[in-house]
């Protein structure tokens, strides 16, 4: 057979859409999701073949292809196309993070504890009262309820609440520094991810930057040298994700603070993880909490709602009344305030913090025994499986792993905790695990060292069977061959 009879072979569409291995994701996606994705994996594949005939190169990766083989891949167009339309419209998924990282902003940060989302359920599925004051009937404030309970944690004048902690920085700088320059160090001109960059932040705002001193050193006098009549603020941002050693000065906030009301500038502090207090996080060194930074005297510091708090996204904005308040009443507010959900939940989050329950992050110093034991019952259930199963290749082991913190925060803070290695594994395993092999959870572990690492510390004890079912239908499924194996008669 030539090339040219095999573009012959490739099916039209319309009796491509009525192969039954179709039936599923017809029914599921529409006739035109499929055939959008059925024309493209007919056309790339007519593209291999004709590339294939007109190949110089002997060596080429499409001449590595037999004909034998690209007849299979025609045999096989119905459930490549199955399987990309289910992947294309693969909505969101639960996902088990067994990583260690607590705060895993890929994997939406931490996860609200299930009585906060039922308590929210009700404020959500019918109106309530977000912006109104049901004593006067008249119009409200939406910062109300979570405004006395920010205060009261963090020790402040008066709060409110953004989107999220970029929306705050933003809406600080262009209230208080539009067109204004903001003094700040050289050492924190930080790129926090997901594009959160100081610089331009500060551009968005329209605020000009006065960067000062060195990368590792800035001194009071380099912030006081740049004081002019164009002034507006001094800034200081939390590194959060990392730190520089060795020979170094930062000034501290106490001290901006002082030079601040020397010259009548108001001093903010990106604080960035939303640590509310000092004694929330004891273990946590090197880093002033939110209440520290006021009570030192700062007039607005911000951090996020979702990260060491454990709460919905949101932007926490906290401090001296009367820049509150201008922040609140700067018409972009409008664009950064948060929705009834955000409001609702930040406000269960907060009062079970003031009532000192439990956090995410404890989760990261949780004692090692009954973690042990949790592992140890995973490895006997994966064992015996793979007895089962036949699958003789691979090991499993309790090995020392490292927790962090996660978001961007605390980068030093690498907490040593047992976890469990599968090995030898690839990318393969770590993949189907990811996806969930059919009617599995998604389970997100990491590699090291060949070794398929699962940090229990991340995963609610009450998930441990689906992780097992997940760990185990993912090492006993017949390793399917990569995409590159696939494709090789
Ligand atoms: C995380 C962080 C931000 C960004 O906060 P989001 O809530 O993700 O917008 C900004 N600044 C610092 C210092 C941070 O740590």
């Amino acid at each position: 057979m030539t090339r040219i009879s095999l573009v012959r072979k490739l099916p039209a569409i319309g009796r491509l859409l009525d192969d039954p291995v179709l039936g599923g994701v017809l029914e599921l996606y529409g006739r035109d999701a499929v055939r959008v994705q059925a024309q493209r994996e007919i056309d790339g594949l007519r593209h291999r073949i004709l590339a294939h005939e007109h190949a110089s190169e002997p060596s080429s990766d499409t001449d590595s292809l037999s004909i034998i083989g690209l007849e299979r891949l025609i045999e096989d167009l119905p459930r490549r196309i199955a399987e990309q339309v289910s992947l294309s419209f693969r909505g969101m998924r639960r996902v088990l993070n067994a990583t260690g990282i607590v705060v895993h902003t890929n994997l939406g940060r931490s996860p609200l504890p299930a009585e906060v989302v039922e308590e929210v359920v009700p404020l959500l599925t019918a109106y309530c009262d977000l912006e109104v004051d049901l004593d006067s009937g008249v119009r409200g404030e939406r910062n109300r309820a979570v405004a006395p309970l920010l205060r009261n944690l963090c020790g402040a004048e008066a709060a409110i609440v953004t989107n999220n902690n970029a929306a705050a920085m933003v809406l600080i700088l262009a209230t208080l520094a539009k067109d204004r320059e903001v003094v700040v160090s050289r050492g924190e001109l930080v790129e926090i991810g997901g594009s959160f960059r100081i610089p331009d932040i500060l551009a968005a705002a329209g605020a000009r930057l006065r960067e000062v001193g060195t990368t590792n050193r800035t001194r009071l006098a380099d912030y006081e040298n740049a004081i002019g009549d164009d002034t507006a603020l001094l800034l200081k941002v939390h590194p959060s994700n990392y730190r520089i050693r060795g020979f170094t000065e930062e000034t501290q906030p106490d001290q901006l603070v002082e030079l601040g009301r020397r010259f009548g500038l108001p001093v903010v502090v990106d604080e960035g993880s939303g640590l509310a207090t000092r004694t929330e996080h004891s273990r946590l060194k090197g880093h002033s909490s939110l209440r520290e930074l006021l009570e030192m005297g700062c007039d607005l510091v911000c951090g996020s709602g979702d990260k060491l708090l454990g709460g919905p996204q949101s932007g926490l904005l906290l401090g001296r009344a009367d820049l509150v308040e201008s922040c609140r009443r700067y018409p972009l507010y409008r664009a950064m305030r948060p929705d009834r959900f955000t409001f609702a939940a930040l406000e269960a989050i907060l009062r079970r913090r003031l009532a000192g329950r439990p956090m995410p992050l404890d989760s990261l110093w949780q004692p090692f025994e009954p973690l042990r034991r949790r592992l140890e019952a995973l490895a006997d259930a994966l064992v015996e499986a793979m007895v089962k199963e036949g699958v003789k290749d691979l090991g499993v082991e309790e090995v020392e792993a490292q927790g962090f913190v996660g978001g961007g925060s605390f980068p030093d803070e690498a907490v040593p905790g047992p976890a469990l290695a599968i090995h030898p594994a690839d990318d393969e395993l770590a993949r189907r695990l990811r996806l969930g092999e059919p009617g599995q959870v998604s389970v997100v572990g990491y590699l090291r060292d060949q070794k398929l690492m699962l940090d229990l510390r991340t995963v609610h004890p009450d998930d441990d069977v689906l992780l097992r079912d997940a760990v185990i239908a993912a090492v006993a499924s017949p390793a399917s061959p990569s995409p590159r194996e696939r494709e090789q008669p």
